[in-house]
């Protein structure tokens, strides 16, 4: 199936995107690196009447290095972030991640702001970006806010981005050179969406430590009593702790499989970070 005619308009500024973004009515699409839009386009999951490309506007490829973090532009690339073309602000996690999301074709235009929007529950940069605590910088009509990313996801393909705010940029703490970080993905074949996915940041000079799972059946899902196990470096407690968290979550749904795949991505991505 192809997708249905549509109109197609590249503004030249972020401010213009934003107002036929506004203009619309809810007709309108903003497009990325097209990787997931076009797909639903041709599915007919999504039928925009206008997509507004927005993948070239110089306010969201630009990407800041500042003593204290690195702000990259919505339409990053994973190809940019997995050859390390830009600041990499967490010693080598996300580049670590681009390099096993989908395929180097679909990694040369899908772009993180793209990713987190869309927010499937499978995809890596929701729960990674949950994980190193990142902020997301909104734009709309009214001005710009930010949001911390594990806020930004509320369940599956949802989010709190209103319909007319463009995600504009990422914010991410610098990690110290001290920290250590774990990430495990399971996937039937490499290239395709997670199965399960966890991620573990340690970071003792900032006091941080989190440990996050994704392909969780819907937002990234913080794992609170993991997250205090590896502070303490408790390693023989994790399995409980994990199990303890995923019983918490309830409301997931997971079953005896599920389960089982969680706790060992969980357990494997905080042995990578504590080894
Ligand atoms: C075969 C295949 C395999 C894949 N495997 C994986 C995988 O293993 N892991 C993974 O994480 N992803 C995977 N993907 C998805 C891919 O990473 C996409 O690039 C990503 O999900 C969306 O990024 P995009 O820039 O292409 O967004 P687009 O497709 O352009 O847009 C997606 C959605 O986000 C909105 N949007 C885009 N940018 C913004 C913005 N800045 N502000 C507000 N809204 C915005 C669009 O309106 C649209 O609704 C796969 C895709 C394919 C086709």
């Amino acid at each position: 199936m192809k997708a249905p005619a549509v109109d197609y308009v590249r503004p030249g500024s972020l401010a213009e995107a934003i107002d036929l973004l506004a203009k619309s009515q809810d007709e309108a699409r903003v497009i990325a690196g097209g990787q997931s839009l076009v797909a639903m386009m041709n599915l007919r999951v999504a039928v925009p009447r206008l997509l507004i490309d927005i993948a070239r506007l110089p306010e969201l490829t630009a990407v800041a290095d500042d003593t204290e973090a690195v702000t990259l532009g919505a339409c990053v690339t994973h190809a940019a972030i997995e050859d390390a073309r830009i600041a990499d602000p967490s010693r080598g996690l996300m580049p670590k991640v681009a390099s096993g999301l989908a395929y180097r074709a679909i990694r040369n235009r899908g772009t993180i702001g793209g990713s987190l929007a869309l927010s499937d529950p499978a995809a890596e940069w929701p729960g990674v970006l949950t994980a190193l605590d990142a902020e997301a910088m909104l734009c709309g009509p009214t001005g710009r806010r930010s949001l911390k990313c594990a806020e930004f996801t509320t369940g599956i393909f949802e989010t709190r981005l209103g319909p007319d705010e463009i995600v504009e940029s990422i914010r991410i703490r610098k990690l110290s050179p001290e920290a250590r970080w774990g990430y495990v993905k399971l996937c039937r074949k490499s290239g395709e969406f997670a199965s399960a996915l966890a991620v573990v940041v340690c970071d003792r000079a900032l006091g941080y430590w989190r440990v996050v799972l994704g392909a969780a059946n819907g937002a990234p899902l913080v794992l609170e009593s993991a997250s205090r196990v590896v502070s303490e470096g408790a390693m023989g407690q994790l399995q409980e702790a994990v199990r303890d968290d995923l019983d918490r979550a309830a409301d997931r749904h997971f079953d005896e499989f599920q389960l089982n795949l969680h706790t060992v991505v969980a357990m494997r991505a905080a042995q990578q970070a504590l080894s």
